[in-house]
């Protein structure tokens, strides 16, 4: 953990796009199951084959494609997961599914396999997702202040607990309370209104940037950009990062932006 570029919540915004304009235009044709362990639930093909997607969802880190049916598809992408198109029949590295449609085919690969695919009735969903709070995509401040307030835990634990904000993991959570100054210690309870103000104007630009890249760029200015350096460096006062632990978690964080 820690070292991923992956900005889920950015990256999963493109693959559900790529789903959707590959899987809507038509009755799906075919799967192929590289790897059974990574299908779980219902007949994965059985509900697939013969039926035209009819939209693709995201929430948090969760894929929905939904079908005629009353099952959906649910995807997780894990750490390491990804979509591609693919052209041939060759098999992509670390490929663990792919579909087959009239708009094209799509491999699932996934080096680590932390993520997989679940067919379940779509109401039985949150017994595969577990609770998932607002997608952190578009939440507003008034939304996003309840949530962090109602919390007497550190920011950092309340920001990828997905039950209360679905969406951001570690590297975003970090990036996040780096942009906005705050100590990844601090109880979410004493956040004032312009800290509250200040952290959805960021997690805006921040995931604006990240999707429109199509990942959590680690260019100057980023604290990202010192993810994977042995000596990170602050790149807004030149500090020394630190990683500190908190939750569980190790935050990466400048001691002297994020003083508490
Ligand atoms: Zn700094």
């Amino acid at each position: 953990m820690g070292g991923c570029a992956h900005a889920r919540a950015a990256d999963l915004e493109g693959y559900r796009r790529l789903l959707a304009r590959t899987l809507t235009g038509g009755p799906v044709t075919g799967v192929t199951v590289a790897d059974p362990r990574v299908v779980h639930g219902g007949d994965f093909a059985a509900t697939l084959v013969g039926r035209t997607v009819t939209d693709v969802l995201r929430h948090g880190k969760w894929l929905t494609i939904r079908l005629p049916g009353p099952e959906v598809v649910l995807l997780h992408l894990g750490m390491t997961g990804g979509l591609v198109l693919v052209a041939d029949a060759a098999p992509v590295r670390f490929e663990r599914l792919r579909i087959h449609a009239p708009g094209g085919t799509v491999a699932l690969h996934d080096r680590r396999r932390l993520g997989g695919a679940w067919v379940v009735p779509g109401q039985d969903a949150e017994q595969v997702t577990g609770p998932l709070g607002p997608d952190a995509l578009g939440i507003r401040d008034a939304v996003l202040g309840d949530l962090l307030r109602s919390g007497r835990r550190p920011l950092k634990t309340l920001l990828v607990d997905q039950a209360v904000l679905a969406g951001l993991g570690n590297t975003l959570s970090d990036e996040l309370l780096w942009a906005a100054r705050l100590d990844p210690r601090r109880r979410g309870s004493t956040l004032t209104d312009d800290e509250v103000a200040e952290l959805g104007d960021r997690l805006r630009e921040i995931l604006r940037k990240s999707v429109r890249a199509g990942h959590i760029p680690r260019t100057r200015g980023w604290l990202a950009s010192q993810r994977a350096s042995e000596a990170p460096v602050c790149p807004r006062c030149g500090a020394a990062l630190v990683r500190l632990p908190v939750g569980g978690r190790r935050a990466l964080t400048c001691p002297q932006c994020q003083a508490a």
